[in-house]
């Protein structure tokens, strides 16, 4: 069986290829990270390219997110290209294959001509299964435009030979037009690179993933307060398996370990709920200090809350998302009370006025002694002392914020 990978190899070629026509979703940057990760651990070179030769459908500002995307995840690229430069050799070898009969030029635009009775295979190094055409099911098809733009196919033919690709590593999605691109660098007399076609990430309701499923993009995961490490990992797990039962793992771990034969053949499965799991995870792992930068960086008016960098060690315990710190820290200011709500709030005033010490031993002893003196319940205790109905465990969090300022912001809900 051929090793696809092996870490000797030093002339892995790999490249990232975004059409610029929207921000790239989920699906699109795991085939970035698969490609990184392969580069890097065969000493390769992962190669960004931008496909803009749809000129109709490319999208303002698109290649900046895909850029965005790519430098926030440290996925760095060690060369970068652009089709919309590279016009003259599209051109070139378009006029190539007509000069050898095998493209015709038809109304301004070139169109190439599938031989007959042909089958067309190639072993992909997913599964390491032969996958097989018959030309004869394959229409002609354009290579260029009658605007001097070439099709996707002539495009990504003559770069991934003239870059010297290896190894092209996609969505399953493009398995159709595979056997088209071997036609191409048959006539154009070259040897082809290595396919690995990539299962498409699927939801959990075994659907194509979409926004419904809790994410979009990375973009839209950085929003929503996740981690770029966990979010590496767990991209990384869509479909690469690296042996046991091991799941947290950090990037260089993953490049030692990435082999194309890891991966599964069958669609892997998006779940947010894992994601948030494993966040939490990266959370935990986080030091104190680079944990703080991390909440400032997604949400500067954290700064604002008194003492939040005291609640950091306390927080991080219960923390799936960066989101979750301002939840779990500041208190709700609007939250009414009831009757019964009142009278804890009164008489919690007076116990804790009485403490000789601000400790939470002391605090827990006396919340609980009136929560049971007056008949009220621990989800009591919370909306009383925070405005929600649950939160850190109150003792703790009610240390840190201070005899003083729990007092005053007891006082505070007694005159709402
Ligand atoms: N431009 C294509 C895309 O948007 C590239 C597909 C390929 O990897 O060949 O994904």
């Amino acid at each position: 069986m051929v090793r696809y990978s092996s870490p000797q190899v030093s002339h892995v070629r790999v490249r990232f290829p975004p059409s610029p026509t929207g921000i790239p979703h989920l699906g699109n940057t795991r085939t970035a990270l698969f490609n990184f990760l392969f580069a890097r651990h065969n000493n390769g070179k992962f190669i960004l390219r931008i496909e803009d030769t749809d000129r109709s459908r490319l999208v303002k500002g698109a290649e900046d997110k895909i850029k965005e995307i790519l430098n926030w995840l440290d996925l760095s690229w060690d060369e970068f290209y652009r089709q919309s430069e590279r016009l003259p050799l599209y051109k070139e070898k378009a006029n190539e294959l007509i000069k050898k009969g095998v493209a015709r030029k038809d109304e301004g635009a070139v169109r190439f001509i599938i031989p007959k009775g042909k089958k067309i295979s190639w072993e992909d190094a997913i599964g390491n299964k032969k996958i097989s055409f018959k030309s004869d099911d394959i229409e002609d098809f354009i290579i260029l435009k009658s605007d001097g733009y070439p099709t996707y196919h002539l495009a990504s033919v003559v770069d991934d030979s003239d870059m010297k690709i290896s190894h092209v590593i996609r969505g399953d999605e493009w398995i159709s037009s595979t056997p088209k691109h071997i036609l191409l660098y048959e006539a154009l007399g070259w040897q082809h690179p290595i396919f690995a076609h990539l299962p498409v990430i699927l939801g959990p309701d075994h659907t194509k993933l979409s926004k419904r499923h809790g994410a979009e993009s990375v973009l839209d995961l950085r929003d929503k307060g996740f981690l770029k490490e966990a979010i590496i990992n767990f991209m990384a797990l869509l479909g690469w398996n690296p042996g046991g039962d091991r799941e947290i793992m950090g990037i260089s771990e993953m490049i030692k370990l990435f082999d194309l034969q890891d991966i599964n053949t069958g669609s892997p499965i998006f779940d947010i709920k894992k994601l948030e799991w494993m966040n939490g995870e990266y959370i935990r792992k986080t030091q104190n200090s680079k944990l703080k930068s991390q909440i400032l960086e997604f949400d500067p008016k954290i700064a604002q809350i008194e003492k939040f960098e005291q609640y950091i060690p306390l927080a991080k315990t219960r923390m799936k998302t960066l989101a979750d710190f301002r939840v779990l820290v500041e208190n709700q200011k609007d939250a009414s009370l009831n009757e019964r709500q009142k009278k804890l709030a009164q008489e919690l005033v007076n116990a804790y006025r009485k403490l000789p010490e601000w400790k939470s031993a002391l605090i827990s002893t006396a919340t609980i002694g009136v929560r049971d003196q007056i008949g009220a319940s621990t989800q009591d205790v919370y909306a009383v002392l925070t405005g929600r109905p649950q939160g850190l465990p109150f003792e703790q969090k009610l240390e840190i914020q201070g005899q003083a300022g729990t007092i005053s912001w007891l006082e505070g809900v007694l005159k709402r």
